[in-house]
C-alpha cells in the first residue's frame, strides 16, 4: 500500500512527539483475559497421557464454549437436551466474544459488535428474537433502538481532521472519486453475478465466486486498474478490520464479500445503502453480552477452566479427557457424542486420529494474531475540528484501526470517565512486511509498555491530551485470533463444502463436518471469523440428531 507523504505526516506526528520522552508513569496497565500460561501448557503437553482421575457420563460433550461452543448447547436445549457438559479452556465462556471491565466501565475484550443479520442467518435472526432485540411491529422487523449503534457511528482522522464515515473524502481529486465509483459499480455487477451471503455457505461456489477465491485481492485490484492510494488504504483497513490481514493477503472473494455480502459500497452521493442493513448491534461489553446471555443458562454444565486434552471416537461413544485447573486432575467424560467446537488447529491435535478433512484444514488454514487494549480515561478528550465523537473512531495511515468508545451507548451525556477500546490487527498487511509468525512472536514478547506507547503514538495525533487523561490500560492477546481467507481456501481446501460428493446429503449434514460421533464447530470452517459463521455452524451442530 502506498500512502501518500502528505497524509503520513499527520499519523507520525504523534510518534515524533513520543519518541525520545519515557512513557508515563501514572499509566497503571498489564496483560488481562486469555491465560497464555495454559494454553502454552496444554500446547507443551501438560497433563497428556495421566490417568483420569475420575470418570464421568453425560449425553453430549462440547468441547470449546465461544460462540459455536454456546450456540450448540442452546441447540441441545431447544431439541430437548438438557444432559451434556461444555468444557472451556478459559476461567469463562465466550472465547474471542468477551466482555471486561476496566475501573468498573464494561469494556470489550475482542469482537464488539454485530451487523443486523440478513434473511440468510435465520439462526442469528431467532437468538435475537428470543433475547428481545427483535420483534414485530405491524407486520414488519424491528430492532430495539437502544442496542442498536447510536449515531454518530464511524469518523476518520484524515489530514488533520475528523470527517464523517471511513471513507477517505477530505480534499480527494476527481481521479480518486472515479475509482470509487468503478469499485462500486464492481461490487454491484459481481453481488448480482454470484450471490455472496452470510453465512457464506448459503451461496453456490460459481465459477465466479472460485475465480476470486484463487488470486489475492490486491492482485485483483490491480488488475482492474483500481489503484488510487485513498481507495486502497480504505480497502486495506477493511480487509484488516474484518481478517486481521491486508488485501495482498486475503483473497479477492474475501475482499468483495466484506462489501457485497453485507451493505455493498457507496461512494459519496450514491444514496442507495439500505439504512437497516448497515446497522449494527453493539454493547458496552461488545458481544460479550450476547456470549454472556448464551451461558448464563447453562449453569453447572459449563466446566470453566478445563483444557480438552484428548477426543477420541472408542467402542461404544467417544471419550473426551479435560484437565481441570482447579483441582489439576485429569478428568474423562463418556458420551453418546461430542461436539469438537475448538479451532481447527488445537482440534486436529487433540481429535484421536483426525479425520482427513481436520488435518488439511489445520494444515492450511492461517490464522492472524491480535491484540485489543482498553484504556480507561478519566474524563473527555479534547477533539481535533472535524465530526463529532463517534462509536468507531479511526485515524488514517495508521497500523491499529482506531477505538471504539464503551459509553457510546449510554443515554446519559453528561461528560465523565470511559474506556476507549484500541483494535490492532498483526497478521500480515503492507506495514512493515511481517508474517502472522512473526506478529505472533512480537505480540508475546513485548512488553505492555510497547502496545502503550504504540497506541498513544497513534491517537496522541488527534487527540493531544490523551497522556494526561490515561490512568490504565489492560491488553489482551490473541495468538490465533481468527482464520486469514487466504486465496484458494473456498477451491482449495472446500472448506465450505464436503469433500466427498456422497450421495444426497441434507443441508445440515453438509455444512457439519462430522466424523463418527464428532461434529465440527467453529468459525474456522468458514475461512474466516465473525459472529454469523461461528453461531450457525454451532447451532447446526447441536441440532445433528
Ligand atoms: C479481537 C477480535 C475482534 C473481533 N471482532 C468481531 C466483531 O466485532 N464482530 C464479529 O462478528 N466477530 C468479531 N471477531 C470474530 C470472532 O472470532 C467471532 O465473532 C466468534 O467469536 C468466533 O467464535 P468461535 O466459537 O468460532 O471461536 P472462539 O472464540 O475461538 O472459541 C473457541 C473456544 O475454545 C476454547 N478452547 C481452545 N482450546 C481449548 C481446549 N483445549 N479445551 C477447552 N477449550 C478450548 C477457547 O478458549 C474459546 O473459548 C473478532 C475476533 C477478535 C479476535
Amino acid at each position: 500500500m502506498t500512502l501518500r507523504r502528505r497524509d503520513f505526516i499527520g499519523a507520525s506526528a504523534g510518534a515524533l512527539a513520543l519518541a525520545g520522552c519515557e512513557s508515563s508513569p501514572t499509566i497503571d496497565g498489564g496483560f488481562t483475559g486469555i491465560d497464555v500460561a495454559r494454553g502454552h501448557a496444554w500446547r507443551d503437553g501438560a497433563g497428556r497421557g495421566a490417568a483420569p482421575a475420575e470418570t464421568r457420563r453425560t449425553r453430549v460433550v462440547i468441547a470449546g464454549g465461544g460462540v459455536a461452543g454456546l450456540a450448540a448447547a442452546r441447540a441441545l436445549r431447544l431439541a430437548g437436551i438438557e444432559d451434556f457438559v461444555l468444557l472451556e479452556l478459559e476461567d469463562g465462556a465466550g472465547g474471542n466474544a468477551r466482555g471486561g471491565r476496566v475501573h468498573g466501565i464494561a469494556c470489550p475484550l475482542g469482537a464488539h459488535y454485530l451487523p443486523v443479520p440478513g434473511d440468510h442467518a435465520h439462526e442469528v435472526q431467532d437468538l435475537l428474537e428470543e433475547l428481545g432485540l427483535r420483534r414485530r411491529v405491524a407486520g414488519r422487523w424491528e430492532y430495539d433502538e437502544r442496542h442498536l449503534c447510536h449515531s454518530p457511528q464511524e469518523r476518520l482522522f484524515f489530514r488533520g481532521e475528523w470527517q464523517d464515515g471511513l471513507l477517505p473524502l477530505h480534499g480527494v481529486g476527481a481521479d480518486t472519486l472515479a475509482q470509487y465509483q468503478r469499485f462500486a459499480r464492481r461490487v454491484d455487477a459481481l453481488q448480482r453475478e454470484a450471490h455472496f451471503t452470510i453465512p457464506a455457505f448459503r451461496a453456490p461456489l460459481t465459477p465466479t465466486v472460485l475465480a476470486l477465491d484463487a488470486e489475492p485481492f490486491a492482485t485483483w485490484l490491480d488488475r482492474e486498474g483500481l489503484s488510487d492510494p485513498q481507495l486502497r488504504w480504505y480497502l486495506d483497513y477493511c480487509c484488516r478490520d474484518d481478517y486481521g490481514a491486508g488485501t495482498a493477503h486475503v483473497s479477492a472473494w474475501a475482499g468483495i464479500h466484506y462489501f457485497a455480502s453485507r451493505h455493498g459500497f457507496h461512494p459519496p452521493g450514491d444514496d442507495s445503502g439500505d439504512g437497516e442493513r448497515e446497522a449494527v448491534l453493539t454493547w458496552p461489553e461488545g458481544n460479550g453480552w450476547l456470549t454472556q446471555r448464551l451461558a448464563a443458562p447453562l449453569g453447572d454444565r459449563l466446566r470453566a477452566g478445563h483444557v480438552v486434552l484428548r477426543v477420541a471416537d472408542v467402542r461404544h461413544g467417544v471419550e473426551v479427557d479435560a484437565w481441570d485447573a482447579a483441582t489439576r486432575r485429569v478428568v474423562r467424560w463418556e458420551a453418546e457424542r461430542c461436539i469438537v467446537a475448538l479451532p481447527a488447529f488445537i482440534a486436529a491435535r487433540v481429535v484421536e486420529g483426525p479425520p482427513a478433512f481436520l488435518r488439511q484444514a489445520a494444515a492450511h488454514l492461517q490464522y492472524a494474531p491480535w491484540l485489543v487494549a482498553n484504556m480507561h480515561l478519566r474524563g473527555p478528550l479534547q477533539d481535533r475540528p472535524g465530526a463529532a465523537p463517534s462509536w468507531d473512531n479511526v485515524v488514517y495511515g495508521t497500523r491499529g484501526l482506531g477505538y471504539v468508545d464503551a459509553r457510546h451507548q449510554t443515554l446519559d451525556p453528561t461528560p465523565r470517565a470511559t474506556v476507549l477500546s484500541w483494535y490492532r490487527p498483526l497478521g500480515p498487511s503492507g506495514f512493515d512486511g511481517a508474517t502472522a509468525a512473526e506478529g505472533r512472536r512480537r505480540l508475546l514478547d513485548a512488553p505492555w509498555s510497547a502496545w502503550r506507547d504504540e497506541l498513544l503514538a497513534e491517537l496522541s495525533v488527534p487527540h493531544p491530551d490523551l497522556r494526561e487523561l490515561a490512568t490504565r490500560i489492560d491488553i489482551t492477546r490473541y495468538g490465533h485470533a481468527m482464520a486469514i481467507p487466504t486465496p484458494g481456501l473456498l477451491s482449495q481446501i472446500g472448506l465450505q463444502r464436503p469433500s466427498s460428493g456422497r450421495g444426497q446429503l441434507s443441508n445440515q449434514e453438509q455444512i457439519v463436518r462430522s466424523h463418527g460421533r464428532l461434529q465440527f464447530a467453529h468459525a474456522d470452517w468458514a475461512g474466516y471469523s465473525i459472529f454469523e459463521e461461528a453461531f450457525t455452524r454451532g447451532h447446526l451442530a447441536g441440532s445433528v440428531a
